[in-house]
């Protein structure tokens, strides 16, 4: 799988931070180490000569030199052992004062023999995978980002409230919704005018709900509407996707009216709103259509549904959208 340089790079970061970490924390344990046994570093130096003096060999005669190097090796094993009777004294295990990389594999160099170690490869994928997620609709839109100071604090005539304080109110149901949601959570209609944050609420309450466990279905009305009808009228005779929209815990159907209307949506619209509700199970549906509207494009058998049995939240105020691009 091909990645960007970024990702290449980050993940090299990663791998300094990680390997520079256990040095340092390496670094500070011997150090401790020496201060509360001072014999410690007697022998540590005794190991640094030993290699300092064995390079001395280079100008001596082979058979002097052999035997030379022989010498500097055993003080070195000697001053060795010396500090493991040490640890053991102490009751300290005796890789105490090895380096501890997070990979012991690769010393966290993510480079093993010529090829990339297995954690280096884990690494990049994480990071890939984070970097798509940020994209995420789920990531940008939740109830920390929901801005209610894009909507007016000024009552208009015909509402008691402004729209902040509708739209507070309503804020704070869906946070509660979604703390509280089980499978027995009731169902809510979204209504109100495009761009007041209807799909932004979903949103924010599937990935709550998602967070909690739960099994959620969230897509528009009209791709929901394509999936059905490529499998009611293709060859695989499977009714699968049907069975997900009528089986998962929380069904979000997002924008319901922006699809193209034919007696199929009207009639698959119903069944899965009605089955749902059988069962008891919530569904979440937002739409810019008034109740009156609902009636008319899909008939008052589901208007009638939807006032006996969902929540209905009507959204107030101005476009925000509109209201960003002003601000930019
Ligand atoms: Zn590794």
């Amino acid at each position: 799988m091909p990645y960007k340089r970024e990702i290449f790079e980050k993940a090299q970061e990663i791998l300094d931070k990680r390997r520079n970490q256990a040095e340092a924390k390496n670094t500070a344990v011997m150090m401790m180490f020496e201060n509360t046994e001072p014999l410690y570093r007697e022998y540590k130096n005794e190991m640094i000569a030993s290699v300092k003096e064995a390079v001395k060999a280079i100008d001596m005669s082979p058979d002097k030199a052999a035997e030379f190097i022989e010498k500097q090796k055993i003080r070195n094993l000697t001053a060795q052992e010396n500090v493991k009777e040490l640890l053991r004294k102490h009751g300290l295990p005796e890789d105490y004062l090895e380096v501890k990389y997070s990979c012991p594999e690769c010393d966290d160099t993510g480079i093993k023999g010529t090829r990339l170690c297995s954690c280096h490869i884990q690494l990049l994928k994480d990071l890939a995978y984070e970097e798509e997620g940020k994209k995420s609709p789920l990531r940008i839109c939740t109830f920390d980002d929901f801005k209610l100071s894009y909507y007016s604090d000024k009552a208009e005539s015909s509402y008691d409230v402004s729209p902040r304080e509708r739209m507070k109110e309503i804020l704070s149901f869906c946070v509660n919704y979604a703390e509280g949601f089980d499978r027995r959570s009731p169902s809510l209609l979204l209504t109100g005018k495009t761009g007041l944050g209807k799909t932004h609420l979903s949103l924010a309450i599937v990935g709550k709900v998602i967070e909690k466990g739960y099994s959620v279905l969230y897509n528009s009305a009209q791709n929901f509407f394509r999936e059905l009808q490529n499998e009611r009228f293709g060859k695989s005779g499977s009714s699968a996707f049907e069975n997900m929209m009528l089986e998962s815990d929380l069904l979000v159907i997002d924008d319901l009216g922006a699809e193209f209307s034919t007696t199929f949506t009207v009639s698959a619209l119903y069944n899965i709103v009605n089955t749902r509700i059988n069962t008891g199970l919530p569904t979440i549906i937002s739409t810019n259509y008034t109740l009156t509207e609902i009636e008319n494009q899909y008939s008052n058998r589901i208007s009638s549904r939807f006032i006996g049995e969902y929540l209905n939240l009507h959204f107030e105020g101005k476009d925000i959208r509109q209201i960003k691009n002003e601000e930019d």
